[in-house]
């Protein structure tokens, strides 16, 4: 079996008095796409933060390429080749397209060329003197995809890239992740929406209470569903 890109064990992660991460154990290996799926509160977003080093306070091990990460700063973890891209997606709403693609800072040598970000989202192009305010959110979730490919990171980590997009957009960042999959890229994706996911990813980590507490490979996901929708809460 190959080794695993990033390993979580047994990862706590604290709000101030609040603790929502109990013990998260989990792993990815180099090219795969995984998806964190729970119900609403179950700590998934956290999770993402937690990897990225931006909650209050984080224990246990998140190791990266074999390097342990916890008590590194987020600055740091960025450089080592992980990128975020939240839920409420992280643009520059006063910049246009092509301000946005290029100011995030290349944090490691090989950051996606703009051009070739253009190859992966044509809409953006015919968009690149558009302010992201006046983006639609299928281009906005475009353009933070975009900026976090600009960081040359290796391990992107996706907080619900489709939430509240049309299907036919839905259906385009679909195409994307696979895309981005078959460059080689390791995905890891926070997803309300099973049937997105399952179009997607390897293998579906089940989250609640801040632990997972299954992992269904996507192969067998079809088999699973009565599992799932319990899980889900659909
Ligand atoms: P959702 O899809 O609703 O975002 P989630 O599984 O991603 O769900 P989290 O956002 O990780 O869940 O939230 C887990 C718990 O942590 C929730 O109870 C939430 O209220 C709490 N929480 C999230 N952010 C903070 C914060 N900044 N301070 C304190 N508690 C927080």
């Amino acid at each position: 079996m190959a080794e695993a890109l990033l390993k979580v064990a047994g990862l706590h992660a604290f709000y101030g008095e609040s603790h929502i991460l109990h013990g998260m154990d989990f792993e990815i290996r180099q090219g795969e796409v995984a998806t964190l799926l729970g119900r609403n509160g179950a700590g998934k977003t956290t999770t993402l933060r937690a990897i990225m080093g931006i909650v209050g306070q984080r224990q246990g091990s998140v190791s990266f390429e074999g390097t342990e990460t916890i008590g590194l700063t987020s600055n740091k973890i960025a450089k080592m080749g992980i990128a975020y891209c939240p839920e409420e997606r992280g643009i520059f709403a006063s910049l246009n397209v092509e301000e946005n693609l290029l100011l995030p800072p290349v944090v490691k040598p090989g950051g996606m060329p703009v051009e070739e970000i253009f190859e992966l989202f044509p809409n953006l192009k015919t968009r690149l003197y558009s302010q992201g305010t006046k983006l639609s959110g299928g281009e906005q979730q475009m353009l933070a995809i975009g900026r976090i490919l600009r960081t040359g990171a290796n391990l992107l980590l996706l907080d619900e890239p489709t939430e509240g997009l049309a299907p036919v957009i839905v259906q385009q960042i679909g195409a994307v992740i696979r895309k981005l999959k078959e460059k080689g890229l390791t995905i890891l994706l926070v997803e309300q929406n099973f049937h997105f996911a399952a179009t997607v990813a390897d293998r579906h980590y089940i989250v609640e209470h801040g632990r997972v507490i299954d992992m269904i490979p996507n192969a067998e996901a079809e088999a699973n569903l009565g599992k799932l929708h319990t899980y889900l809460g659909v």
